[in-house]
C-alpha cells in the first residue's frame, strides 16, 4: 500500500468508527431500553400491588363466609354433643318413658309419629320395622331403641330453641333404627314414609358409616334434589361405639347465595363464585345469575390444574383476572373474577393507563429528536466530508490540486528516501492551449484539461500521485520508479495524449499534445521534492523548445 496512502485511510477508518450518527443512534437507543425498563419495572410492582389488593379482598370474603360455615359446623357439633350426653345420661322422668315405650304399639305401622310436650320439643317420625330390615344401611337395635328416642326428645329441645344458622333450611337428625326429628315440619303425616326414605338414601347419610368415615368428622355433600341443588353439612352420631345417626344442616343454593352476598358486603367489586368439591358452581355473588361469569371447557381445565398445586392462587384468563382460596370449615373453594374493565376503572387501573401514555408520549418524543438530530448529525458530517474534499482537490480534473500533491509528494519522497528506494517527478504542460482557449472557447479548453486529467492517472500505476498544480500544468510523482521507468511511463502518457482527436465542441475535434520533463532522485541522490520538480520544470522548458509534443529527461551525456 501507498505509505501516506494508509495515513489518509487511517484518519477515515477512525472517522467512520466514531461516525456521530452510530454515538447519536446509540445514546438514544439506550434512553430508550432505560425508559422503558424503568416503566416495566413499574407495571410489574403495580401488577404485584394489584395481586395483593386482589388476594385481600378474596381474603376478607374467605374469611367471613368461612365464619358463617364454621357456625353451622360448630351448631352440629353441639347437638352431637347433647345427643351423646343424653344417651349417657339418660333424663329420669316418667313421662318421658311412658311416651317412649308407646312405640312397642307405633312399630308395626308403615308410618308414625310420636309427640311429646309440643311446645317444648320437635315429634319424632318413624317407619315401620319392616322398612328398616328392608333397608341395608339401617338397623333396628331393640336394646337401644327406647333410649336413643328419648335423647333424640332432648336434642329435639335443642334443636328447637337454639336458632339454626343463618338462611339454613333446616336441622335434622337421621336414625338409622328408622326415624328422624327435623325442624322443618312434615306437609301431611302420610309423607312420613318418603320423608324417610328420601334422607336415608342421601349420601349425607349413607356415607357416615364408619368405614366412610373413619374420623367421624364433619362433612360437606351437595346433590341434586328436586329441581334444585341442596348443600348439606352432616356429622355422624356415635355412642359407645355404635353408630346411631346422622345430624344435619341443609341449605339450599339460594341460601347459600345470601350467605356468599352477606359475606362479600362491601368487599370492592368483582364477582365471588362458590364451588364445591368437584368443581360445580354453588352460588355467585352477581345478584343477576344470567350475568355471572362463565368458563368454557378449556378454562375450567385451566382452573382446575392451577387449583391442584395450592390452595390459594391466581390466574390469567383472557381479559379475567381470577383469584382463589379454599375455605377452611367447607369443602370447596371461592373463585374471585375480576375482569378487565373493573380493573381498569379502577386505582391500578388509572395508574398503569397513565404510565403507559406517560411512556408512549416519553417515546414519541424520543423518537422524533432522535429522527431531527440524527439528520442534523448526518447533513453536517455530508458539510465536512464535502469541504474536506474540496481542501484537497481541484473541482475541475477532481485530480489533487498544488497543495495535496506537495504534501502527498514530499512525504513519499522521505519513505523512499529512508527506504533507498527510486524516486521520480515528472513535469508536464500542454502545447499551445491558450490557441484551444482562443479558438473554441474557454469551456472546451476545460473540458480538454478534464480528458488530459483522465488520461493521465488511468495511465500511471495506482502507487503513482496526479496533481493539477498550474492552469494546464500537471505534476505526478512516481514512488520506486528510476529514471528509465519514468521516462516510458511519460512516453506512455504522451502518446495517449497525442494519439487521438479530442471532441471539443459539437462536430468540432481539436489534436493536442503535451511537453514532458522527467527527473529523477536516483541521478544525483537527491530526493527534496521541490528540487526534483524544479528540474523536471527546466527540462519541460527544453521539451518546449525543442518543439513541444515530446519527453525530456536525463540529460545525455555528451
Ligand atoms: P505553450 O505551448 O508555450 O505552453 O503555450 P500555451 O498557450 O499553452 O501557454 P500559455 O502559458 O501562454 O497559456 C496558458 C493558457 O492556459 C492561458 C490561460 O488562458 C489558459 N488557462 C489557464 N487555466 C485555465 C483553465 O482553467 N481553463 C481554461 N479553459 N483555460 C485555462
Ligand atoms: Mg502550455
Ligand atoms: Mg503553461
Amino acid at each position: 500500500m501507498q505509505p501516506d496512502d494508509s495515513v489518509r485511510k487511517e484518519v477515515f477508518a477512525a472517522s467512520h468508527r466514531f461516525h456521530p450518527g452510530r454515538v447519536v443512534n446509540i445514546c438514544f437507543i439506550t434512553v430508550l431500553i432505560f425508559s422503558t425498563l424503568l416503566t416495566w419495572r413499574g407495571a410489574v410492582v403495580l401488577e404485584d400491588a394489584y395481586a395483593a389488593t386482589q388476594h385481600t379482598h378474596l381474603e376478607n370474603v374467605v374469611n367471613s363466609l368461612d365464619r358463617q360455615l364454621q357456625f353451622s359446623v360448630e351448631k352440629l357439633l353441639f347437638f352431637r354433643n347433647g345427643m351423646q350426653d343424653a344417651l349417657e345420661t339418660p333424663l329420669a322422668s316418667a313421662v318421658l318413658h311412658d311416651t317412649v315405650s308407646r312405640v312397642s304399639d307405633l312399630r308395626t305401622k308403615s308410618f308414625w309419629q310420636l309427640t311429646f310436650d309440643e311446645r317444648r320439643t320437635l315429634p319424632l317420625n318413624g317407619v315401620s320395622d319392616a322398612f328398616v330390615e328392608q333397608t341395608n344401611s339401617l338397623i333396628r337395635d331393640d336394646e337401644r331403641l327406647e333410649q336413643e328416642m328419648s335423647a333424640a326428645f332432648e336434642m329435639g329441645y335443642l334443636l328447637r330453641i337454639n336458632s339454626p344458622p343463618a338462611h339454613a333450611k333446616r336441622i335434622v337428625y337421621v336414625s338409622r333404627a328408622g326415624f328422624y326429628i327435623s325442624t322443618e315440619p312434615n306437609n301431611e303425616e302420610r309423607d312420613i314414609t318418603t320423608r324417610y326414605y328420601q334422607l336415608a338414601i342421601n349420601p349425607w347419610f349413607t356415607r357416615q358409616s364408619e368405614r366412610d368415615n373413619r374420623a367421624r368428622s364433619v362433612r360437606w355433600f351437595t346433590q341434586a334434589a328436586e329441581q334444585d341443588r341442596v348443600v348439606t353439612v352432616s356429622v355422624p352420631v356415635d355412642y359407645q361405639r355404635y353408630w346411631y345417626g346422622v345430624l344435619a344442616i341443609d341449605f339450599t343454593l339460594p341460601g347459600i347465595k345470601k350467605l356468599l352476598q352477606d359475606a362479600v358486603d362491601g368487599n370492592g367489586e368483582g364477582e365471588f363464585q362458590l364451588y364445591d368439591n368437584s368443581f360445580t358452581l354453588l352460588a355467585t355473588s352477581d345478584s343477576v345469575a344470567r350475568n355471572a361469569s362463565q368458563f368454557d371447557e378449556r378454562e375450567r381445565a385451566q382452573i382446575a390444574s392451577a387449583m391442584e398445586k395450592d390452595t390459594e392462587g391466581e390466574i390469567r384468563l383472557g381479559s379475567r383476572y381470577v383469584n382463589w382460596q379454599h375455605l377452611d370449615h367447607f369443602d370447596g373453594v371461592l373463585l374471585r373474577i375480576h375482569t378487565f374493565r373493573e380493573g381498569a376503572q379502577g386505582d391500578f387501573g388509572s395508574i398503569t393507563i397513565a404510565l403507559t401514555l406517560l411512556w408512549l408520549l416519553f417515546t414519541g418524543m424520543l423518537v422524533v429528536s432522535w429522527f431531527v438530530i440524527r439528520r442534523m448529525v448526518s447533513n453536517m458530517y455530508r458539510l465536512q466530508h464535502s469541504l474536506q474534499w474540496q481542501a484537497w482537490h481541484d473541482p475541475l480534473t477532481r485530480i489533487n490540486n498544488r497543495g495535496a500533491l506537495f504534501e502527498r509528494a514530499k512525504a513519499l519522497a522521505k519513505r523512499c528516501e529512508q527506504q533507498q528506494q527510486p524516486f521520480s517527478v515528472m513535469q508536464m504542460d500542454l502545447d499551445h492551449f491558450k490557441n484551444i482557449n482562443d479558438r473554441y472557447g474557454h469551456q472546451a479548453g476545460d473540458k480538454v484539461l478534464t480528458h488530459a486529467a483522465r488520461l493521465i492517472t488511468s495511465t500511471i500505476r495506482e502507487a503513482d500521485v496526479a496533481g493539477r498544480v498550474g492552469g494546464e500544468e500537471f505534476c505526478v510523482v512516481l514512488p520506486g520508479a528510476g529514471p528509465e521507468e519514468a521516462m516510458q511511463i511519460a512516453e506512455r502518457i504522451r502518446a495517449r495524449i497525442n494519439g487521438r482527436e479530442i471532441l471539443v465542441k459539437k462536430s468540432q475535434t481539436a489534436r493536442i499534445s503535451v511537453s514532458i520533463g522527467v527527473s529523477s532522485a536516483r541521478e544525483n541522490g537527491n530526493y527534496d521534492f521541490e528540487q526534483l520538480q524544479s528540474i523536471a520544470d527546466a527540462r519541460l522548458y527544453q521539451a518546449k523548445q525543442r518543439g513541444r509534443n515530446q519527453v525530456v529527461g536525463q540529460e545525455e551525456k555528451k
